[in-house]
């Protein structure tokens, strides 16, 4: 059966364990980073011209690049411009790349410099017909406790973090913020059709690798593929083969980052 490679465990700009999957074996790969600049500008013979490996882009861009939820990560500004450049190239494979928002942070919406970050990351893939990834934040009791730390860093969020840890009862972010926050995205023209939502109890998901990615990917299957069970709202095709070996935050050290 077919397998599709991931970097779900880190990032595939700061490793190249995913290389010898992708240039060697000539295997399909969904690559998932937030510095696809970085990612894009060392491997070009991926994503222009006559490509040199199969390959789908997620490139993960939150809108908190540089800030102490992302210490590590490029801010978006400079990641969406350098993304405007490819596009603008008729060489650019623009199939292959996915603006995805991962994780959104529903309980820092009132800040509007957040707010303003995340709408213009929503329209600049709509804006250029791109595919659109959202999922919320997993709020583990480990991830709470740097969060914690952190609202001591950055008095403008210690109200919503606060708030947050008063009311949070589960590993994921009340049903009815994450609807309301989907909502607000969709009142602000983000066409509702064009939101893939991964991985969300009690929301409609599509998976990271779906028929769609198939499609990309020019792979045809007549038999019945199984479904992932790495989660219950896991939406993905049981064929996906993790190609890092990583088990810890990566440079980017992420406050939310699920490794301890
Ligand atoms: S620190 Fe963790 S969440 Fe952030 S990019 Fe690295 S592996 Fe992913």
């Amino acid at each position: 059966m077919i397998s599709i490679g991931i970097t779900e465990r880190g990032d595939a700009a700061l490793t190249k364990e995913w290389h010898s999957w992708v240039y060697k074996n000539h295997q399909p790969a969904i690559l998932i980073t937030k510095d696809p600049r970085k990612l894009i500008k060392e491997n070009r013979s991926l994503f222009f011209g006559e490509v040199k490996g199969n390959v789908i882009l997620h490139a993960t861009i939150t809108g908190l690049g540089g800030t102490p939820i992302e210490p590590g990560v490029t801010g978006y500004k400079e990641q969406l411009s350098y993304l405007g450049e490819c596009l603008q190239n008729p060489d650019f494979h623009r199939e292959k790349l996915v603006i995805r928002q991962d994780p959104l942070i529903p309980f820092f919406i009132q800040d509007p410099e957040y707010q303003g970050a995340v709408i213009e990351i929503a329209k600049f893939a709509r804006d250029n017909g791109l595919r659109y990834r959202i999922s919320f934040l997993d709020y583990y009791n480990h991830v709470r406790d740097r969060f914690t730390k952190i609202k001591e860093q950055y008095p403008k969020w210690a109200v919503c973090i606060n708030n947050q840890n008063k009311y949070q009862t589960d590993l994921h972010i009340n049903h009815s913020l994450r609807e309301s926050f989907l909502q607000s995205l969709i009142n602000l023209g983000i066409p509702e059709s064009t939101i893939e939502i991964c991985g969300e109890p009690g929301m409609k998901c599509t998976g990271c690798i779906s028929q769609k990615d198939l499609d990309i990917f020019g792979i045809s299957v007549t038999e019945t593929l199984p479904k992932n069970m790495q989660r219950p709202a896991c939406a993905c095709l049981g064929i996906k083969y993790e190609l890092l070996n990583n088990k810890r935050p990566c440079a980017h050290n992420c406050a939310y980052c699920y490794w301890k």
